[in-house]
């Protein structure tokens, strides 16, 4: 609620702080339990930076974050452990930069389970046997390597430490970005199986609208740091109300029945703005065709227009 994230901008031979990149400012979202919130923006609006913060790898500047009604925002790092660490796991982009590659997938699998001190050897071998037919492999790999694996098995690795620890809600961030189109069908479908088997909750970053239109039960759309638009998947892809959300899903084939279903293509002008000078007003004014004079002086409020349909554009107000 009211999330915010800013970088200190340090330049000069004593690193003073000189500006501030606010790369979440302000975001108020929600998923329930069970569910899929998927979150799209281009690269550079804050999302990842959303999704680490989240789980408290970074500090929030400013805003609440709740956890099952529990405000985590500022748990010291002793209780974290226990809540945040436990329940809540990521999934990246590139499984093998967060998997060391000397290590087994035993070793990889057990250090969780080490660290929160659970299961004796024994359990840990049936844990980990399990675990890796969850996520569809053969037990026998668990002596193997991470670098024997393709990028689509090594997501699988990932996946199945993510779920080491049984948590409620995992956050994948960019997690099917860099595989082949089928190799990500794979992968989808296995997240949407073993949310059903486990009851997981997800929040699913992705510049793909398309996998986020088919992995989603609600979408954010962020841009600048901001939110520009929150729904129910349906009323956001069906009836998109912000330009920027219009503009992004007119390049987007939209399935339909019969055929596919051709909409007139808008194409933004401009360059997305630095985040460490964003445009007055909303945030969006320099590149939406729609824009008024309000927009370059007011930031529009973000605002609640039809049940769980949200939106920050002076078109609404
Ligand atoms: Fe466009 Fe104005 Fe709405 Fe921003 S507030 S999206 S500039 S119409
Ligand atoms: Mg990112």
């Amino acid at each position: 609620i009211g999330l915010a994230k800013h970088f200190p901008i340090k330049s000069g031979v004593f690193q003073r702080t000189t500006g501030q990149i606010k790369a979440v400012d302000g975001i108020s979202l929600f998923v329930k339990k069970g569910e899929t919130l998927g979150i799209v923006g281009e690269s550079g609006c804050g999302k990842s930076t959303a999704g680490r913060t989240f789980i408290r790898l970074y500090e929030p500047t400013a805003g609440k974050i709740l956890f099952k009604g529990m405000d985590i925002s500022h748990l010291p790092e002793s209780t974290l452990g226990r809540t945040v660490r436990k329940n809540i796991q990521m999934i990246f982009q590139d499984p093998y930069a967060s998997i060391n590659p000397r290590k087994t997938l035993k070793s990889i699998l057990s250090e969780p389970l080490i660290t929160h001190k659970l299961y004796d050897r024994k359990g840990r071998e049936e844990k980990i046997s399990d675990l890796l037919q969850k996520v569809g492999f053969n037990p026998s790999f668990i002596n193997r390597y991470p670098h024997e694996f393709s990028g689509g098995q090594r997501q699988r690795i990932g996946i199945a430490r993510a779920l080491a620890l049984n948590p409620e809600l995992i956050i994948a961030d960019e997690a099917v970005s860099a595989l082949d189109v089928s190799i990500q069908a794979q992968i989808i479908n296995l997240m949407e199986n073993l949310q059903e088997e486990f009851g997981l909750t997800y929040i699913f970053i992705s510049h793909d609208l398309s996998v986020v239109r088919h992995i989603s039960d609600r979408v954010a759309v962020m841009y600048l740091g901001k939110i520009m638009e929150f729904a129910r998947k349906k009323d956001l892809y069906e009836n998109p109300l912000h330009p920027y959300t219009q503009a992004l899903l007119s390049a987007v084939p939209i399935p339909r029945k019969r055929g596919v279903e051709k909409r007139e293509r808008i194409v933004l002008k401009g360059d997305l703005p630095s985040p460490a000078n964003p445009p007055s007003g909303c945030v969006f004014h320099t590149r939406c065709p729609a824009v008024m004079d309000v927009c370059r002086k007011i930031t529009p409020e973000f605002k609640e227009m039809k049940k769980e349909h949200f939106v920050a554009c002076h078109l609404y107000e």
